[in-house]
């Protein structure tokens, strides 16, 4: 059986002193054994105070955007060797939000997915269509060429990473994929993958957009989505804690 996944994207959200009772009560909540993996991408500057809360317990740090390149005159950037000095066991790369409003191109993703790997990073690649590119029937085409482009500069390290299937418009909208659009996207992907890998089945693919307490566990009742990237429900300890207790009760297949 394969683990459910659940990351929670803090986004450009929180505090020190929301964090602490925010993780605070996620430790609290979280039974025993927890069936599934939990991390927590949190903005860069509290990197080291989700490591000393996390300490000791099942979630996993994660940091939301890594540096394209190694080291040097990148002013502002963070880099994946410093992600690693802080325990960083994943990263978003490709998020929309980069996307949309930095510019980030399917050469950029595929770069930091690269750096990120070399780094003993597990990059989370977050691809989606915006609702005109759905509309336009276009929405497999494009999360194809986002995911072609990480797959040819990766190679055979491809199935080490973790792929986020996030439709634009359901990003912070309210508006959930159904289960079933959900399902044909990330079939279609991880047909994509096992043309590429013979690890594709093993592989985790993430569902993200408005994934809430209410509809996840549909969602992660699909054949292949084998867990979530939750943003704005990760920000409540009781709406993140029902959803990761509704992907320990479900298990992909392997
Ligand atoms: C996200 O930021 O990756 C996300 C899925 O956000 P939300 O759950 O708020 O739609």
């Amino acid at each position: 059986m394969k683990k459910k996944l659940i990351v929670g994207n803090w986004k450009m959200n929180g505090s020190l002193a929301a964090n602490a009772s925010l993780v605070q009560a996620l430790r609290a909540g979280m039974a025993e054994g927890t069936a599934c993996g939990v991390a927590l991408a949190v903005p860069a500057p509290y990197l080291a105070q989700i490591q000393s809360l996390c300490a000791g317990s099942r979630i996993d740090l994660a940091a939301q955007d890594v540096s394209q390149h190694e080291a040097g005159a990148f002013t502002g950037e963070v880099s994946a060797a410093m992600l690693r000095d802080f325990g960083v066991r994943y990263v978003l790369v490709g998020h929309s939000e980069r996307r949309q409003f930095h510019g980030e191109s399917d050469a950029t993703v595929a770069a930091k997915a690269q750096r990120a790997l070399a780094a003993g990073i597990t990059p989370i690649v977050c691809v989606g269509e915006t609702l005109a590119e759905r509309e336009a029937g276009q929405t497999e085409a494009v999360v194809r060429r986002q995911l072609a482009a990480v797959i040819h500069a990766n190679g055979r390290c491809i199935s080490e990473v973790v792929v986020a299937y996030e439709p634009v418009w359901a990003i912070g909208t309210g508006k959930t994929a159904s289960p079933a659009q959900a399902q044909e996207v990330h079939a279609a992907l991880r047909s994509q993958l096992a043309a590429a890998t013979a690890h594709a089945e093993a592989m985790l693919l993430l569902y993200g957009g408005s994934m809430n307490a209410a509809n996840a566990a549909q969602l992660l009742a699909e054949q292949d989505i084998d867990g979530g990237l939750v943003g704005g429900a990760s920000l409540k300890a009781s709406d993140f804690l029902s959803i990761i207790a509704a992907a320990q009760s479900k298990a992909s297949r392997s």
